[in-house]
Parts: C-alpha cells; sequence; structure tokens
C-alpha cells in the first residue's frame, strides 16, 4: 500500500492510497475532489474506497464529485455521522475493520473533535513497514483538534489511544499545522530538548516549504503537550497536578493562543 500526500484548499492534507497490485485507490478525507481526480489519472487508477474521519466540510467536501466520477465507489465513516457525510455507506465502531490492498485497517473510536471522529489504523503487516494512522483533527503533528463537540474526557481518552501506538507509526494528519502548534509547545514546554530540536527542524522545513505530515507517534510522544498531561513541567505550566484538567487547560491556552 502507497500513501501519497495531496495538498487541498488552504492548509489540508487528502491521502491517497494506491494499490499498485490491482491498480485501485482509496482516498481519506477528500476535501476537494479535483487534486484526487488528477492524482488518480496519473496513475490510471480506480477509486474503490472514500474513508472520512469526521463530518466536516474540509474533510468530506469531494465526496458527491468523487461519487459521480467512480459511482461504485464505498464510502466509509463513523456510525454517529449517520446523515452527515455525503453518500456514507459503512458506518464504523471502534474494533471494526476495513480492508485495502495487502492491509486490514483497525477502527479507533476518537470522540472529542466531534462526537462520531473516527481514526483508521494500519498496524505494520512485517518488519521494516510502518503501521499507518489516519486520524483527521484529532491528533495533528505538535497539537490536537479543537473541541467542537466532545468533552476534555473525552479528547484525553481519545489521544490515548493514540499514543499507544507503536512510535515507528506515521501519523498522517490532515492539516499542515505543525509550526504554528510548535510555537504554542514552546511557550508552555520550553525546556524539553526534543521539542526545541524539533521545532528547529521543522521551522527550516517550513522555510523551504517542505510539508511536515506524517510525523510518527515517538516523536509526538516526546514534543506533543497535548499528549503529555502527566508530565511536571507541563502540569505546573498550568498550575494543575491532575491529567485532564492539565488537558482542559493547555486546549483553552492554545485556543487563545
Ligand atoms: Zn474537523
Ligand atoms: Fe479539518
Amino acid at each position: 500500500m502507497q500513501v501519497y500526500r495531496l495538498s487541498a484548499l488552504s492548509d489540508n492534507y487528502i491521502f491517497l492510497l494506491h494499490d499498485p497490485q490491482y491498480n485501485v485507490a482509496a482516498v481519506v478525507d477528500p476535501a476537494e475532489a479535483t487534486p484526487v481526480l488528477q492524482h488518480l489519472e496519473t496513475l490510471d487508477a480506480q477509486l474503490v474506497k472514500i474513508f472520512n474521519t469526521h463530518h466536516h466540510w474540509d474533510h468530506v467536501g469531494g465526496n458527491q464529485q468523487l461519487i459521480q466520477h467512480f459511482p461504485n465507489v464505498c464510502v466509509y465513516g463513523g456510525k454517529q455521522d449517520r446523515g452527515r457525510i455525503p453518500g456514507q455507506q459503512v458506518f464504523l465502531e471502534e474494533g471494526d475493520e476495513v480492508e485495502f490492498a495487502d492491509r486490514i485497517g483497525n477502527i479507533l473510536f476518537i470522540p472529542g473533535h466531534t462526537k462520531a471522529h473516527i481514526a483508521y489504523y494500519f498496524p505494520s503487516p512485517q518488519r521494516d513497514v510502518p503501521g499507518e494512522l489516519f486520524c483527521g483533527d484529532t491528533l495533528f503533528a505538535g497539537g490536537c483538534g479543537r473541541l467542537f463537540e466532545g468533552t476534555p474526557a473525552q479528547m484525553v481518552d481519545s489521544l490515548s489511544k493514540l499514543r499507544s501506538l507503536p512510535d515507528s507509526t506515521r501519523v498522517w494528519c490532515a492539516h499542515e499545522y505543525t509550526l504554528k502548534n510548535l510555537q504554542f509547545a514552546l511557550s508552555v514546554d520550553g525546556n524539553n530538548p526534543d521539542l526545541q530540536t524539533r521545532y528547529a527542524q521543522v521551522r527550516a522545513a517550513r522555510q523551504r516549504l517542505e510539508a511536515t505530515v506524517p510525523s510518527q507517534i515517538g516523536i509526538e510522544r516526546l514534543t506533543n503537550p497535548f499528549l503529555r498531561w502527566e508530565q511536571p513541567a507541563l502540569q505546573s505550566a498550568v498550575k494543575s497536578q491532575e491529567s485532564v484538567q492539565t488537558f482542559a487547560r493547555l486546549r483553552g491556552m492554545k485556543d487563545r493562543f
């Protein structure tokens, strides 16, 4: 399974999964159809699946047009997104599986950003091949999504699931927010040497107009303040000694950053 990252809208990423053996493709969160159709043409591949993480327009905006081009495409999304995802045919919940190419994807229910948000996690099939995590707007490189429909406790639960994945797991998040996220991270965790190193790397990458996605779970665990609610430095930055409260206060500060 080959993963291609396509840029869309102002700062969204769409992920195109390609199965070279049968020359078919699946797409994760098509914000818009045009970049997907163009890349499918380059590959000369048929689109067979749309995997949506949640119902926001910048994740499902291309569904309808892709369905028009590929009437047999199957549209997947969270069970609780029924009625909110254009063309949805499969209603997924925690523990369900999806198939693509030679890989099986596990569904993780990760509410918080929205009440129905899911992730698609394709575990490593063999040594030297990383697992792939498509986590929409829940976990970002250096940050996390805003809480539109969920509580801090739900988001802590959801992020706990994601941070327990193997360190080598590639994190395909749906926006290029990394530099801004790490600027906030430094404001609350400035003595973290891993964070300082990462910030310098990301700043240089963005100056070269390079993408910072995918990230990896291992680096997120070391540097992302929204996975580090039990770290003393972060607890003292927000004057709390409790995980959910620490997370909630960090999220509130980031909303105003
Ligand atoms: Zn969203
Ligand atoms: Fe989004």
